[in-house]
């Protein structure tokens, strides 16, 4: 999933003040292109905080974006998405009554009065960016757009789940402590690079956090899904491939059973490179199919395995169905640090090599 944080604050760092009036810091021009930003994302993102004090509607006000996911089949407004920790959220927020779109409330309690108005997805125990960009993306959201505010923005930077950050700066606004509301400072990282322009006065970066890798990832996990056609079906497992690439160029391959009736595609990748004297701290692993996070033949699950090897980047095509267990790979990976990301335009070839076990 690709992941832009976007928020604007006054010179002195400030995303409000502690009036109960929503506070305009952007120029129009500005406003302009955040608007223009979300049409270019396919679901939003707010606090509950954000939705108590503004009450934001979260729309898509462009005409021809809304028209162009339409005709793809989609609901004309962006998808919806907030996060509560106490469960404070009424169904009468603009957020649930306007416009025609996916809602979905990340929550650490049942919310039983958001039935038929959003699909709540709570979690077993405090929410994580990890498990929010894990659970949207096995809905379909590839593109998510953060808003805000300045605990949610903090989160998803602590985890390193941002691949693009636009902060806006008015210069001209400042509140000082007495007027000012929640601060938020974003620090460009070391090597990060940014674009910077003037929208009307705003003064707007645009810095790239982790450098799009799409190409390179497509390239060896269409390897891994048609090393996945290799396997032998079997009533008991999922056919899968692998691929292991390595900063120097070498790559190594494997799939599910290759060389014993236990072993899964990951761990014949690993075997064959381990053989070869490779390194594995820092490199990539691709797999048609999400990493298994429990298993009954082996100890070690495939999850496990990655992380002990030190394992940067993890890449696949199609989430595990809940058939045989409820995986957890993509989750724990996340959580645990490393860059996980999902290409469901190759899953296709995926759920070929797995016809055997019906749909
Ligand atoms: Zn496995």
């Amino acid at each position: 999933m690709q992941i832009t944080l976007s928020f604007a604050t006054t010179a002195d760092g400030y995303l409000d003040d502690n009036s109960p009036r929503r506070l305009m810091i952007s120029t129009p021009e500005d406003w302009e292109a955040v608007l223009r930003l979300r049409a270019s994302h396919d679901a939003i993102l707010a606090g509950a905080e954000t939705l108590r004090r503004d009450d934001p509607a979260l729309l898509l006000r462009d005409a021809a974006a809304r028209e162009l996911r339409r005709a793809r089949g989609m609901r004309p407004d962006l998808t919806k998405v907030t996060l509560t920790h106490s469960g404070r959220l009424s169904p009468s927020m603009r957020f649930f009554t306007e416009g025609d779109a996916d809602r979905y409330v990340f929550s650490e309690k049942e919310l039983p009065e958001l039935k038929g108005v959003a699909e709540v997805i709570s979690s077993d125990g405090s929410i994580t960016a990890s498990a929010i960009v894990t659970e949207l993306e096995k809905r379909g959201v590839e593109r998510l757009l953060v808003e805000g505010g300045a605990s949610v923005l903090r989160m998803f930077l602590a985890e390193g789940m941002a691949d693009t950050v636009r902060r806006a700066v008015n210069p001209q606004l400042t509140l000082g402590p007495e007027r000012g509301g929640a601060q938020f400072r974003f620090e460009v990282p070391e090597g990060a690079a940014c674009r910077r322009e003037n929208l009307g006065g705003m003064e707007v970066a645009t810095c790239t956090l982790r450098p799009d890798t799409r190409d390179e990832d497509l390239r060896y996990l269409t390897q891994a899904v048609a090393e996945g056609l290799r396997c032998v079906p079997s009533r008991t497992s999922y056919c899968v491939g692998a691929v292991v690439a390595l900063p120097d160029g070498r790559s190594f391959t494997g799939y599910t059973h290759e060389t014993s009736p236990t072993h899964h595609a990951e761990q014949e990748a690993i075997r064959k490179a381990l053989d070869a004297g490779a390194e594995l701290r820092g490199a990539a692993i691709y797999s048609s199919m999400e990493p298994c996070s429990q298993r009954k033949s082996e100890p070690e699950s495939c999850t496990q395995l990655i992380l002990r090897h030190g394992f940067a980047r993890v890449v696949f095509a199609l989430y595990e169905p809940d058939r045989f267990v409820r995986c957890r790979g993509a989750q724990t990976l996340r959580e645990a640090g490393v860059d996980v990301r999902v290409y469901p335009e190759l899953a296709e070839g995926v759920r070929r090599a797995n016809a055997h076990l019906g749909r």
